[in-house]
C-alpha cells in the first residue's frame, strides 16, 4: 500500500474516533520515526508519553522474542515468574506495597477508586476541572471535562469536580461520604499545569486529617517523565494510590494501580480482575524497561535534558511575544501560547518534527527520554522558525 492507500483504507473500516493527522508512520528507531516515504522525523510525541525509552529498542526486542517463545500468557488462575519478579521490582520502586496490573491508564483509575470504595465503604471521588482519566464510563466521569461526558450519560453516581491548585475548593467539597481525592501531579492533557508548591502536600494533610485517600494518577507523569521515577518525589508527597501505565512497558500495553497495603487488603479474591492483566509478556518486558531505565540513567537523562530544553525554550520569548509560558517537569514540557495553534502540528511536521498540541493553545513535548541535547537543538531551531 501507499500513504494514501493506507489512510483510506483506514478511514473505510477503523471507527471515526480519531482526529488523526496525515501521516503514515512505517517504521521508527530511538528517537526518529520513519514515514512511507523514506522522510524522517524527531518524536516529540513519543506515542503520547509511552515510548520513553525509544522506538524498537534492541533489549525490547529480544525479550519479546525469549519469552514469546517460552510464555505469553496463562490467566490469573495460575502464578508465573514474570509477574512475581516484575511486582517485586516495581513495587520496590514505588513508595507502595502491592500492585494490581491493568492494561489501560483508565483501567488502572477504575480499579483505584474501585479499591478507595471498597477500603472506605464510602462513594464520593472528589477530582478536578481540566483533568484527564480515561475514557471509561467512570473515567470520563472523573475527568473534569464536559466535552469528553456529553452523549454518553447517565454517568455513574458519586464524583464531584474542583478546581486545580486550589485547596480551598477541595476543603469545601469534602463530606462525609467523600472517600477519596484523584489528582494528577501534573495535568497532561489539559496542557501540562504544574500546581503550585505546597499543593500536593496541602491535599495530604487535608486527607490524613478526615481520613480521605489520596490518588495520584500517574499515568503520564510516572516512569521518569518529570525527572523523578514517579513525579510524587517532586513535592515528597506519598499518596495512598498511585495509578501509572503509559511508559511502563515500552509500547505493550500495561497498567497498574500500586497502594499501601492496608488499603490494598480490601482487595480480596473474586473482587477485582482482569484476563490480560500482568501477562507473562508485558511483565517480562515492563521488567526489561526498568533494566533499560536503569543502564540508561533516563530518569536523571530527563530531568537533565528537560532542564536544557526548557531553558532553550524560555529563550524564545524574546522573539514571540506569543509565548505566554513556558512549563513543566523533566521531559513534559508544554509552551503555552496567547492564540489556538492547532496549525503549528503541520508546520512542524513539514520541518521534520513530530509535535502534539494540548487544549488548544498549548505545544505539549513529551519525547522519549533518550532524546540528546543535539536533537533537543534541532527542535528549538524548528519551533523558533514556524512561531510567528
Ligand atoms: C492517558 C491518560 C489516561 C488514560 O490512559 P489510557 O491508557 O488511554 O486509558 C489516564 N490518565 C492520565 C493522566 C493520562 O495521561
Amino acid at each position: 500500500m501507499n500513504t494514501n492507500e493506507v489512510i483510506e483504507t483506514n478511514d473505510e473500516y477503523v471507527m471515526n474516533t480519531y482526529g488523526r493527522y496525515n501521516l503514515v508512520i512505517d517504521h521508527a528507531h530511538g528517537c526518529i520515526v520513519y514515514d512511507m516515504e523514506g522522510n524522517e522525523y524527531i518524536d516529540m510525541v513519543a506515542g503520547i508519553a509511552v515510548n520513553s525509552i525509544g522506538h524498537t529498542h534492541q533489549k525490547v526486542a529480544e525479550t519479546i522474542s525469549k519469552q514469546s517463545k517460552k510464555l505469553i500468557h496463562i490467566s490469573n488462575l495460575y502464578y508465573s515468574q514474570e509477574q512475581a519478579v516484575y511486582a517485586k521490582h516495581l513495587v520496590e520502586l514505588s513508595p507502595h506495597d502491592k500492585v494490581f496490573f491493568a492494561n489501560s491508564g483508565a483501567e488502572a483509575n477504575e480499579a483505584a477508586i474501585k479499591l478507595a470504595r471498597k477500603y472506605t465503604h464510602k462513594g464520593e471521588i472528589i477530582t478536578m476541572k481540566d483533568s484527564f482519566h480515561g475514557r471509561t464510563l467512570a473515567t470520563i466521569t472523573a475527568t473534569g471535562q464536559p466535552k469528553y461526558q456529553k452523549g454518553f450519560e447517565p454517568l455513574p453516581a458519586g464524583f464531584k469536580h474542583v478546581e486545580y491548585n486550589n485547596i480551598d475548593a477541595v476543603k469545601e467539597a469534602i463530606t462525609d461520604e467523600t472517600a477519596a481525592i484523584l489528582v494528577e501531579p501534573i495535568q497532561g492533557e489539559s496542557g501540562v499545569r504544574v500546581p503550585d508548591e505546597g499543593y500536593l502536600s496541602d491535599l495530604r494533610k487535608l486527607c490524613d486529617e478526615k481520613g480521605i485517600l489520596l490518588i495520584f494518577d500517574e499515568v503520564q507523569t510516572g516512569f521518569g517523565r518529570t525527572g523523578k521515577f514517579f513525579a510524587s518525589e517532586l513535592s515528597g508527597v506519598v499518596p495512598d494510590i498511585t495509578t501509572s501505565a503509559k511508559a511502563i512497558a515500552g509500547g505493550i500495553p500495561m497498567g497498574a494501580m500500586l497502594a499501601n497495603k492496608e488499603v490494598a487488603n480490601a482487595f480480596t479474591p473474586g473482587t477485582h480482575a482482569t484476563t490480560f492483566g500482568g501477562t507473562a509478556l508485558a511483565c517480562s518486558v515492563a521488567d526489561t524497561v526498568l533494566d533499560i531505565f536503569e543502564e540508561e540513567d533516563l530518569v536523571t537523562k530527563s530531568r537533565d535534558n528537560g532542564k536544557y530544553f526548557m531553558e532553550k525554550l524560555e529563550a524564545l520569548k524574546e522573539n514571540h511575544s506569543c509565548i505566554v509560558e513556558v512549563r513543566g517537569s523533566g521531559l513534559m514540557v508544554g509552551i503555552e501560547l496567547d492564540y489556538e495553534c492547532g496549525d503549528l502540528v503541520a508546520k512542524a511536521q513539514d520541518k521534520g518534527i513530530l509535535i502534539n498540541v494540548a487544549n488548544g493553545n498549548v505545544v505539549r513535548f513529551v519525547p522519549p527520554l533518550i532524546i540528546t541535547k543535539e536533537e533537543l537543538d534541532k527542535v528549538v531551531e524548528v519551533i523558533d522558525e514556524i512561531l510567528p
